[in-house]
């Protein structure tokens, strides 16, 4: 037996193909496990083995000599899919697995890429840009091309740019008609400056990384063919959700040989919205003629109760191939359906459900809870906090996203004025124009007066440092913190965020902005808001936040998982909680809008996909009131809900509220009820905590700075007529002693308003 390239490894020594690997398969499974050589397709619900069954594959090649482990191609849906994969097959068949090539799309063709780069004008040590440098890059790239980036924002250019890249095209093949309407009509040639900066940059993003290897297949045929005969075995998982470039990608690679075994279920493509073409699972028998299809139809996950109910959501589905699936597991106990009063409520009990589970002894780690949209794991992680219950969140914790670290940032500098931190993080956001250059300046003079950033801002705005547009800029923005300021004590603390967002222009910064996460970010602010009706001030709010945020309990029982329906594909729990089943929030509204009944079908394979990730128990719940987009609304059961076949579900009505029948609640009703329960003892009247500034705190001897400066520089006893010096102005008389505002008649400049820091006399001139 030989092994196609690579001499310098070792053959695998044992030829073992019973092993262990094959044992408890059932008849279909051990059919795709065994049938190694031409395309096959493994196309089952959930829970029935797929990623098992590619798991045993590869043992299989190895072991029976098919392939080296260096000839297989992996794909996983994620990098943590592909460590659990590389951990099992180290167990199947030794260090050898180490040598596969298994991981993520991008993480593979990454690998590639730094082999190839210089082919596509790259050295092998490129960048790999994250979204931010990436909209940083785009939104100079605007300013160059002197377009509108209000009317065409950054971040639309991605999602546009990003579309390219997921269906394979680079700009010379854009055609007119795919170009949209961005900047009349300039998208395709934008994509081609931006692709021309990220080859002087020696970047990439994560669109590139497949799309430079697909340039690189095409363009030079001797490679392909020595990536064809090397990799003679391709196994690829979660197959409904690969888009154009993936799919062609996969083509090139396996053209010839046509070893490729893709699994996945078309019930759950839930990633149409980022360009995954379901088609291409639809497609795979067409496509590689002779392929030998399998259908795996136990389903070893999940209870019978928790199965039929899947089962039933789905078959509403119109656009589907239909799938039979049984299990052999008890029937197990009947979902819970569980309407509540509101969110907090729904929290509360879900939260006490957990611990009741941890009594009983269940692990945490086996516990996940399912959401929807991100903003809804405000409320329950709050709630978490505040029992100390243990959990993590897959993406990112409600509190650290960009978008309610920036309005925190506004509330704490308008709280505490000393608060450099929030200053740093809001001056520019949204834009006002002002460069690094003004911000040097106040940095500098922040220093050298050891004053808060805000302070050294006022004084520059108030005097003829800048140039005018900076000055106005930051004369608007301190005197907007100012009023503000005056402001903050005489509202409640959410209408006043409300209102600071608005007139900083921070909402209409993300409502202005079309690409697809702003809809959510606006959400995840509303989100906010609707969390500071439980306080009195705003002092006391920030004092929540910032001892919720310092309590992240560890601990060994585990922790339990918070994270979207769309990253728990391919996940296992005991049991999961999937709370906020209302129309509006699932289905979403947006999607709705936006794609119709084809968007319909996609929200309810994301319930299927929720249902399907437990093995034990499922409860979903509903709440008759919600705030959504900053207001109550009296919110209806989702018709998800009633897609449940009433034999494999129990009601807990426990605040009467039938299902579909919950009952409009009027605005007047809440404040009496809603009140400010469920958040322990205190939280609303924590006392306001001074936060002291360090800059405050290290008034003792003067010392250089960083930059050398005394910070007593500049702090003589200035007197009208005295002789000075100022870097920009020169040579001048002062006119004026305003504490630390001077007037001086520059010699050449005219009559200015300096900050005095910045004038010095004119025998400490070097
Ligand atoms: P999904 O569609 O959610 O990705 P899947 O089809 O990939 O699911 P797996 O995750 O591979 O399914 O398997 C589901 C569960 O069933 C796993 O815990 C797996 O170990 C178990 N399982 C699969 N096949 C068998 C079998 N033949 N005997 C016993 N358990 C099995
Ligand atoms: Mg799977």
């Amino acid at each position: 037996m030989s092994y196609p390239a690579d001499p310098n490894q070792t053959p695998p020594a044992a030829h073992a193909p019973q092993g262990p690997w094959l044992q408890g398969l059932n008849a279909p499974q051990r059919e795709a496990v065994t049938s190694l050589d031409g395309p096959l397709l493994v196309l089952s619900g959930a829970g029935t083995g797929k990623t098992r069954v590619l798991t045993a594959r590869l043992a299989q090649l190895v072991a029976t000599r098919k392939a080296a482990p260096w000839n297989i191609l992996a794909v996983t849906f994620t990098n943590k899919a592909a460590r659990e994969m590389k951990a099992r097959i180290l167990q199947l068949v030794g260090p050898m697995a180490e040598q596969v090539m298994l991981g993520t799309f991008h993480s593979i063709a990454a690998r590639m890429l730094r082999r190839h780069a210089e082919l596509v004008g790259l050295k092998s040590d490129f960048t790999i840009l994250d979204s931010d440098d990436q909209l940083r890059l785009l939104k100079q790239l605007l300013d160059a091309e002197q377009i509108d980036p209000k009317r065409w924002p950054a971040r639309m250019l991605a999602g546009i740019i990003g579309g390219f890249k997921d269906r394979g095209l680079v700009p010379a093949k854009v055609t007119p008609a795919e170009a949209s309407d961005f900047a009349n009509g300039r998208a395709a040639e934008l994509y081609g400056l931006y692709q021309a900066r990220l080859k002087t940059l020696n970047a990439v993003d994560f669109g590139d990384l497949l799309l430079h290897m697909l340039t690189i297949f095409r363009e030079h045929d001797d490679i392909l063919r020595d990536y064809r005969s090397r990799l003679t075995y391709i196994m690829v998982d979660e197959y409904q959700d690969t888009n154009v470039a993936q799919y062609l990608w996969l083509r090139l690679l396996a053209d010839g040989h046509q070893n490729l075994c893709c699994v996945g279920d078309d019930d759950q493509s839930i990633y149409g919205w980022r360009g995954a073409e379901v088609g291409n699972i639809l497609r795979f028998e067409s496509d590689y003629p002779g392929a030998k299809t399998v259908r795996l139809e136990e389903n070893y996950r999940s209870t019978g109760h928790i199965l039929s109910a899947a089962s039933a959501v789905i078959s509403h589905n119109e656009q589907r191939l239909g799938k039979t699936l049984y299990t052999s597991d008890a029937q197990g106990e009947l979902l819970r359906v569980s309407g509540y009063w509101d969110g907090q409520e729904e929290a509360r009990t879900l939260s006490s459900t957990i611990e009741g589970l941890m009594r009983d002894g269940a692990d945490l780690n086996q516990i996940a809870v399912l959401v929807r949209a991100g903003f809804q794991t405000r409320e329950i992680e709050e709630r978490f906090l505040a029992i100390g219950l243990p959990y993590k969140v897959v993406g990112t914790r409600f509190y650290e996203r960009a978008e309610i670290r920036d309005a925190m940032a506004y509330l704490r500098l308008i709280n505490q004025p000393a608060d450099d931190l929030a200053f740093e993080r809001i001056i520019n956001t949204p834009k006002r124009g002002l460069g690094t250059a003004s911000l040097q300046q106040i940095y500098h003079l922040a220093r050298s007066t050891q004053t808060p950033l805000l302070a050294a801002a006022g004084a520059l705005a108030d005097s003829d440092e800048l140039r005018a547009q900076a000055r106005r800029a930051l004369a608007d923005f301190c005197q907007q913190i100012a009023g503000w300021y005056q402001q903050k004590d005489t509202l409640p603390p959410s209408e006043f965020a409300q209102i600071v967002l608005d007139e900083a222009g921070y909402t209409g910064m993300w409502q202005a902005d079309k690409s697809p996460d702003a809809p959510g970010r606006l959400e995840n602010l509303k989100e906010l808001i609707a969390a500071m009706e439980n306080f009195d001030t705003l002092g006391g709010f920030l004092e929540h936040i910032s001892l919720v945020m310092d309590n992240e309990a560890s601990s060994d029982e585990g922790e339990v998982s918070l994270m979207t329906l769309h990253a728990a594909k391919g996940l296992e729990f005991d049991s999961v909680f999937l709370p906020g089943w209302e129309e509006g929030v699932f289905p979403s509204q947006r999607s709705l809008d936006e794609n119709g009944g084809a968007g319909l079908e996609e929200e309810r394979r994301l319930a299927y996909v929720g249902i399907t990730r437990a093995r034990k128990k499922v409860y979903i719940s509903f709440t008759a009131n919600r705030r959504i987009h900053g207001l109550w609304q009296s919110s209806i059961p989702s018709r998800f809900i009633a897609e449940l076949p009433a034999e494999h579900i129990e009601e807990d009505m426990a605040q009467g509220l039938g299902l579909g029948r919950a009952e409009p609640v009027m605005l007047g009703d809440i404040g009496g009820r809603v009140g400010k329960p469920g958040y322990g003892p205190g939280w609303g009247r924590m006392a306001e905590r001074q936060i002291s500034s360090p800059r405050n705190s290290h008034t003792d001897a003067p010392q250089r700075d960083r930059d050398g400066w005394l910070p007593d520089k500049g702090r003589h006893n200035f007197e009208k007529g005295m002789r000075v010096f100022h870097q920009k102005f020169g040579m001048g008389s002062i006119e004026l002693v305003d504490a630390d505002k001077l007037e001086i008649a520059f010699d050449k400049a005219g009559l200015k308003k300096v900050v005095a820091s910045f004038v010095t006399l004119p025998e400490e001139m070097d």
